[in-house]
């Protein structure tokens, strides 16, 4: 029977955030990295002095621990539970840290199945975006049992600053859900108040700046609206339909709650308006303003 290394390491998912957490996580490990863009993958290996694997199926015995970074639950059960998958594949005593914004229930599901099979498996979804990822400075929630998180965050220690043990496994990604529901909140209401400001004659700097200074504001008013909506680049590396699927996942435990949360919900419900209104075909999650700038007919685009 193989043992696993604690330093033999698979990171799969080399998106937008999987690449810069991957290369941040490097240092000190034998790393393996793994993306369907094989081009993404051998990149990445060349970055960070590590092996692209061409697929899942044969991964090295000696693999400890896994990290995923993958756009959706859906995905994420495919790399694990495919035949021959990860879960498969993976030695008794493995870890799995799945750091994309997945369904809770599924992870709760895939959490109980690497139990059976004597993997440790934690949610560990992030928050800050692609300049919080290259910085190493993400924003960490973690689901899973006490020694699990604890294992985790061993790893983790390159990626945030912060790392929050949010309770049993699933419980990270509801709460990456939960913030993401406020985030576009925020994101939406400032764009509807930054619009109305701009037809009674205030241009969005000014507003912003009152804003910024006042309690009105917040992360999307602070950053978002000055870096990448005003500039009119609508390039945070965050698409519109990552978004779109965090509040439906928000969502659907809101409505298994029964839950009465009309501010939020019709947050995600306009969101889905604002995505279906959009021509681009992958746009940024930034361009929610844009359906504002046509809805209420004017531009928050710096003159
Ligand atoms: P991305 O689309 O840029 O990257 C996803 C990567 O996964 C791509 O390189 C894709 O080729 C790869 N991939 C898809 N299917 C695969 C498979 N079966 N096997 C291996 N690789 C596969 O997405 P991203 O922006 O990096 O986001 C990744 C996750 O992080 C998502 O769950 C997202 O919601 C979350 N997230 C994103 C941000 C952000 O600012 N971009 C912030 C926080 C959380």
């Amino acid at each position: 029977m193989v043992t696993p290394s604690t330093s033999a390491s698979l990171f799969v998912g080399l998106g937008n955030m999987g690449r810069p957490m991957a290369i941040n996580y490097s240092p000190g490990r034998e790393l393996f990295v793994y993306d369907t863009n094989l081009a993404a993958a051998a990149d990445v290996a060349m970055a960070t002095n590590g092996t692209a694997l061409p697929n899942l199926e044969n991964i090295p015995p000696h693999i400890g621990t896994v990290i995923l970074m993958l756009p959706t639950s859906r995905i994420v059960e495919s790399v694990l539970r495919n035949d021959p998958g990860l879960f498969s594949q993976l030695a008794v005593g493995s870890l799995i840290i799945d750091m994309s914004s997945s369904d809770p229930e599924s992870t709760t599901d895939l959490a109980a199945e690497a139990a059976e099979l004597g993997i440790d498996f934690v949610d560990a979804p992030v928050s800050g975006g692609v300049s919080k990822a290259d910085a190493g400075k993400l924003a960490i929630m973690a689901g899973g049992e006490s020694t699990a998180v604890e294992r985790a965050k061993s790893h983790l220690r390159n990626l945030g600053e912060d790392i929050t043990h949010t309770g049993p496994a699933g419980t990270g990604h509801v709460a990456k859900a939960l913030n993401n529901l406020l985030s576009a909140t925020n994101l939406a209401a400032a764009a509807e108040i930054l619009t109305i400001a701009a037809t009674a004659g205030i241009t969005p700097e000014t507003m912003l700046e009152v804003i910024n200074g006042s309690t009105g504001r917040s992360q999307a008013t602070e950053f978002k609206y000055p870096r990448h909506i005003l500039t009119g680049t609508f390039d945070s590396g965050f698409a519109m339909d990552l978004m779109v699927k965090d509040l439906r996942i928000a969502r659907d435990l809101i409505s298994r709650q029964s839950a009465e949360a009309p501010v939020v919900l019709t947050a995600q419900q306009t969101a889905e308006k604002a995505r279906d209104l959009l021509e681009s075909a992958s746009p940024d999650h930034t361009e929610f303003a844009r359906y504002y700038e046509k809805l209420n007919g004017s531009s928050l685009r710096a003159s």
